[in-house]
């Protein structure tokens, strides 16, 4: 049986983060570096856990499921009016409706075909999302994601057809060196005028921060270890 998370064991994972990122900061010697958002990646967790990240006072959250996050925070967002929720996975066309609806930030932008459906779903609901596109920099076949070759096109039709794009977001292959792909993130980033870097998990997020993130995906070092799922 895995234990219950409370506040306080939130809270001081809190803290070794907060310590993380400014050290990684005082090694990279970089004054101007932006201390990242901290997005806790709620997906898969008991209500409890959720309950005592609220109770610590997290309230920007990153969920990779339209569906999961609709029955963690459709109800909560009416008990707390500064949850930010950051949808991190990846989205079909037939739930850009949904994930409009609940997030305020849409992380996973893909292909000219999502972003389409994502703009007639802002539209449609009066809100607009803001929204980054999700880089496949590792060239992965599975993985989610633009391709570096199909990502100048993305970024210039998001552009035309007017959703709020405001940076990019990757997951580095799991074998490879991350600083690689954060790297290249940054540059692509620069290159394309995009402020946004959502880079860096409970794994790197410290590196990350210290290349440049703008915000950090944090699950399991925050919150603890994702409960196993039940089907
Ligand atoms: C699950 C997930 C995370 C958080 O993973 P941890 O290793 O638990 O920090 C971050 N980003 C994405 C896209 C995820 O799906």
């Amino acid at each position: 049986m895995s234990q219950t998370t409370t506040a306080a064991d939130i809270q001081s994972r809190l803290q070794t983060i907060n310590d993380e990122i400014a050290k990684a900061a005082g090694y990279a010697m970089l004054s101007e570096t932006p201390t990242p958002t901290l997005i806790a990646v709620s997906k898969l967790q008991d209500d409890s856990t959720i309950e005592a990240a609220l109770e610590a006072g997290l309230r920007t959250f990153g969920e990779n499921r339209v569906q999961e996050a609709e029955s963690r925070w459709q109800d909560r967002r009416s008990q707390y009016d500064d949850l930010t929720l950051h949808l991190i996975g990846g989205l079909q066309t037939n739930k850009a409706d949904d994930a409009v609806k609940l997030f305020d930030v849409i992380e996973s932008v893909d292909r000219i075909k999502l972003a389409d459906k994502i703009k007639q779903a802002s539209d449609k609901l009066g809100k607009k999302p803001a929204v980054y596109i999700q880089v496949n920099t590792g060239g992965e076949e599975q993985k989610a994601g633009v391709s570096l070759d199909e990502l100048e096109a993305l970024i210039a039709h998001v552009r035309a057809i007017d959703l709020d794009l405001q940076g990019l977001m990757c997951i580095p292959p799991k074998d490879d060196d991350a600083s690689l792909h954060f790297a290249l993130l940054k540059k692509l980033a620069k290159q394309h005028g995009l402020s946004k870097l959502s880079m860096g998990m409970s794994a790197d997020y410290a590196l990350a921060s210290s290349m440049g993130a703008t915000s950090i995906r944090v699950g399991s070092a925050l919150l603890g270890e994702r409960p196993k799922k039940a089907d």
